[in-house]
């Protein structure tokens, strides 16, 4: 689908079959090392209340820049990680790199994507709560996003993985909402903290009053199941304007800002504060 298609800075499927295989070979193995190296990099999204004024939340987002090859896409690596057995290691890198940098922003709350083989890990629970420990952090900072695509298996030991975590404070988020086949029955089984409705929804309300309808019934029907709604993808002013008006809490996309390395992040955060600094006391003097 296009949304694959778009976002791929470099794809695996450029070449014939053999060497294919080649290079998923050399290129798990050149993970590996970035992953012992510390090579790898997180990116974070700021992700905005509703009135689009205070930054809340940014969202952890891997990245690797291969030596030769430059950036390469989490759509592409992801899944190489996930078929070769090494995103068990890179999810833990990802996350005590996240655990650390969160430090850096107090007030925010961080989350932090988890592929369905992490979270099935027998000691998933553990290696979470552990990493929060060692980073004294407090996990009422961290959201964890997992998929649908988590759903195939037990349902009863991701059901207690995520109980675990909950009664901890962690947040569990419901990631890419609608993509799937059968999201409204893990909604009723799961009991998510978040919604984020995907971005494919956002962009076609453009478009069309059939996605804006769509929108507004998904943004009702977790807010009647208490879930936070964040909505991702946002590219334009009026997004964030119809969004809020329907009861969206949070709001995520290059609209707002792309995905910052830290140090971005952090001058990005004194930037707001200090335009907000300077709009409050512009608006004292006219008083
Ligand atoms: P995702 O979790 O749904 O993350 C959001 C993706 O949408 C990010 O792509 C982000 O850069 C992109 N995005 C944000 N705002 C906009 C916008 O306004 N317009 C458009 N067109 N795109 C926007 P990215 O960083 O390339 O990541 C792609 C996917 O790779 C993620 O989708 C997630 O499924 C996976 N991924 C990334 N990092 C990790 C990770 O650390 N662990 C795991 N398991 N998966 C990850
Ligand atoms: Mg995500
Ligand atoms: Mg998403
Ligand atoms: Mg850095």
């Amino acid at each position: 689908d296009a949304k694959e298609n778009g976002r791929g800075r470099w794809s695996f499927f450029d070449n014939s079959m053999q060497e294919t295989v080649q290079t998923k070979d050399k290129m798990s193995r050149e993970l590996r090392r970035a992953i012992d190296n510390d090579a790898l990099d997180v990116a974070y999204q700021p992700q905005c209340d509703a009135s689009a004024n205070e930054v809340i939340a940014v969202e952890a987002l891997a990245r690797w820049t291969h030596p030769e090859m430059g950036s390469i896409s989490p759509s592409s690596f992801i899944p190489l990680a996930e078929e070769t057995g090494l995103i068990n290691d890179l999810g833990q890198w990802i996350l005590r790199r996240a655990c650390r940098d969160a430090h850096r922003w107090p007030d925010l709350l961080v989350s932090v994507n988890v592929s369905p083989t992490q979270f099935k890990h027998p000691r998933f629970v553990e290696m979470i709560l552990e990493t929060l420990d060692d980073f004294n952090l407090a996990p009422n900072r961290l959201e964890i996003e997992v998929t649908e695509s988590v759903f195939a298996g037990q349902h009863m030991t991701i059901l207690k993985s995520m109980k675990r975590l909950q009664d901890r404070g962690v947040k569990i988020a419901l990631d890419d909402f609608g993509s799937g086949y059968s999201s409204l029955s893990y909604l009723r089984k799961f009991p998510f903290d978040t919604l984020k409705i995907d971005r494919d929804f956002i962009s076609d309300m453009d478009d069309s009053l059939e996605a804006e309808a769509i929108l507004t019934s998904i943004i009702q029907l977790g807010q009647a199941l208490g879930m936070t709604i964040v909505a991702e993808g946002i590219e334009a002013r009026h997004q964030i304007g119809f969004l809020a008006d329907n009861g969206c809490h949070r709001m995520q996309g290059f609209y707002i800002s792309r995905p910052l390395a830290d140090e971005a992040l952090a001058e990005f955060l004194d930037d707001r504060a200090m335009k907000q600094a300077m709009a409050v006391a512009a608006n004292e003097e006219q008083q």
